[in-house]
């Protein structure tokens, strides 16, 4: 698309979704939105707070919370399960999976084709109604694998 950056079309998309899911369109919120589909490290709400202050100081952390919440429940981010410690949460709908650190936390996305087609066992599948599988491996990220070996 000539002439559009590529933050606008960000923005734009940002204000769209929030409309199409009935939320009331505020800087704020947009903001929010924004912040997450800037960010490849899966932030916590904190973590978001910190980055949306920078351009709305008087933003609460409840209104980033209660924000991320929101979206989440409208199916606009995703929760991370990442284990204890905080919320993380991601803007990536995408089919895709975690690789966590267990030193530094950091959530690192991945691909797979062969964990795409995983089968949801037998006798799980006729017990329950299934929504979502998920795949997430942990251990060190490869700057914490190093400064273990040192
Ligand atoms: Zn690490
Ligand atoms: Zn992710």
């Amino acid at each position: 698309m000539k002439g559009i950056s590529e933050l606008e079309q960000t923005l734009s998309f940002c204000r769209e979704k929030l409309e199409q899911h009935s939320f009331r369109i505020t800087p704020q919120r947009v903001a929010i939105f924004f912040c997450l589909l800037q960010s490849k490290d899966h932030p916590s709400a904190e973590m978001v707070h910190h980055r949306v202050k920078k351009e709305f100081s008087n933003i609460s952390f409840d209104t980033v919370n209660r924000t991320l919440h929101c979206l989440a429940e409208k199916g606009l981010l995703r929760v991370v399960e990442s284990g204890p410690g905080p919320r993380r949460f991601d803007a990536q709908l995408k089919k895709h999976y975690h690789f966590r650190c267990c030193n530094c936390k950091k959530i690192i996305d991945f691909d797979c084709a062969e964990y795409d087609s995983i089968k949801i066992p037998e006798h799980i599948a006729r017990k329950f109604k299934v929504f979502r599988q998920d795949i997430v491996l942990e251990g060190l990220c490869s700057e914490c694998a190093l400064k273990k070996r040192e």
